[in-house]
C-alpha cells in the first residue's frame, strides 16, 4: 500500500518539502506520497497524524514545540532541544526527531573546521543550532535583539547577550537564525556591531534561503566566505527522508532532492 507523509504548518503553502521529498522517494522507486497539511491546532498533531496514516512527517512553524509535547517518544539532541520536525509512525507508537540541528552541522561542513561561532537570534531554529554545534564542541555565543528568549540558553549553559550588553571576541563563523532579511531588507543587528564582527571573520551564514540577505551581502563586503540556507533546509529533509524509507540516501538522492527542493 501507498504510504503517506505530510508536512504539518501553518502556513504551509509556500512549503517545499513536498517537491523535495517526492524527487526523493520517486527516484528510489518508493511507494510513496508526500503531501501539505495545513493544521491550525497544534496540539491535536498526533491525533491527526494517526487519524491520516501518515507514515512519517515534517513539522514546521508554528508547530515544532506542539509536535515535541505530543510525541509518543523523543529521540536523539531533539530531548535537549524540546522542538522536533520530524514525525515516524514505529509499531503505532509517535516517534519524534530534529534533523535541523544535524542538517545544520551537515550545511556548515563546506566551511572547513570550525571552532568559535556568533549565532544571531534566539528562535527555535537557534535552539537547534546553540544545542548542535554545543554537541560538537564547537564555541557558540548567542546574540538576539532582546533579552526574553535567552532563559532556554542560560539553562543550557550556553553563552548569551542581547544588543545592550554584548561583549563581542573573535569568531570564525557568524550565523544568522532571525527572520531579519527574510521578507524584509533588514540587518539581524545594528550595522556598526556587525561590521566589526565581520571583519575579524572567516565565514557568515544565513538560514534565509534563496537569496542574498543584506546580512549576507554586509559580510561579502566584509571578505567573508558566504552561505545561505538551501543546503540546511536540504540536509534536514535529507535526514528525514532517510527515517521515512529507512534507507541510506546516496549522492545521487541527494541531488535530486535538491533539484526537486528548486522546481518552481
Ligand atoms: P522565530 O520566530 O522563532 O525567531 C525569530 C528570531 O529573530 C528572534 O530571536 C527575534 O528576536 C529575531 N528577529 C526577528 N526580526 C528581527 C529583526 N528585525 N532584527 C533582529 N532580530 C530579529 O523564528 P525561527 O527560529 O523559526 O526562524 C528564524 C529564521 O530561520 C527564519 O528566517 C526562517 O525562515 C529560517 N529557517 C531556515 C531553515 C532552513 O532549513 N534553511 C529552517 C528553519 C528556519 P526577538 O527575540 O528580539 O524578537
Amino acid at each position: 500500500m501507498t504510504k503517506k507523509f505530510a508536512i504539518f504548518g501553518n502556513p504551509v503553502i509556500h512549503s517545499k518539502s513536498p517537491q523535495m521529498q517526492n524527487a526523493g522517494l520517486k527516484h528510489i522507486n518508493f511507494d510513496g506520497i508526500y503531501e501539505k497539511h495545513h493544521l491550525e491546532n497544534g496540539n491535536e498533531i498526533k491525533e491527526i497524524f494517526l487519524k491520516n496514516n501518515y507514515k512519517g512527517a515534517n513539522i514546521t512553524v508554528p508547530h515544532k514545540e506542539f509536535a515535541y509535547e505530543n510525541a509518543d517518544d523523543v529521540r536523539g539532541i531533539a530531548k535537549e532541544i524540546k522542538a522536533v520536525n520530524t514525525y515516524i509512525l514505529e509499531k503505532g507508537k509517535v516517534i519524534a526527531y530534529n534533523t535541523d540541528a544535524p542538517g545544520f552541522l551537515k550545511a556548515i561542513e563546506s566551511f572547513g573546521t570550525i571552532k568559535n561561532v556568533l549565532l544571531l537570534g534566539a528562535g527555535g531554529t537557534a535552539k537547534a543550532i546553540a544545542l548542535a554545534l554545543k554537541s560538537k564542541n564547537i564555541k557558540v555565543t548567542v546574540l538576539n535583539r532582546s533579552e526574553n528568549k535567552l532563559d532556554f540558553f542560560k539553562e543550557n549553559t550556553i553563552n548569551c547577550f542581547s544588543w545592550e550588553n554584548f561583549k563581542p571576541e573573535i569568531y570564525d563563523l557568524v550565523v544568522n537564525s532571525t527572520s531579519a532579511g527574510l521578507k524584509d531588507e533588514y540587518l539581524p543587528a545594528p550595522k556598526e556591531m556587525l561590521e566589526n564582527i565581520f571583519k575579524n571573520a572567516s565565514f557568515a551564514f544565513d538560514c534565509i534561503y534563496g537569496k542574498i540577505t543584506p546580512f549576507l551581502a554586509l559580510a561579502s563586503e566584509n571578505d567573508c566566505k558566504i552561505k545561505d540556507g538551501e543546503d540546511m533546509l536540504l540536509y534536514q529533509g535529507v535526514l528525514a527522508f532517510e527515517l521515512f524509507t529507512n534507507t541510506k540516501a546516496d549522492n545521487s538522492v541527494v541531488e535530486m532532492m535538491r533539484k526537486g527542493l528548486k522546481e518552481e
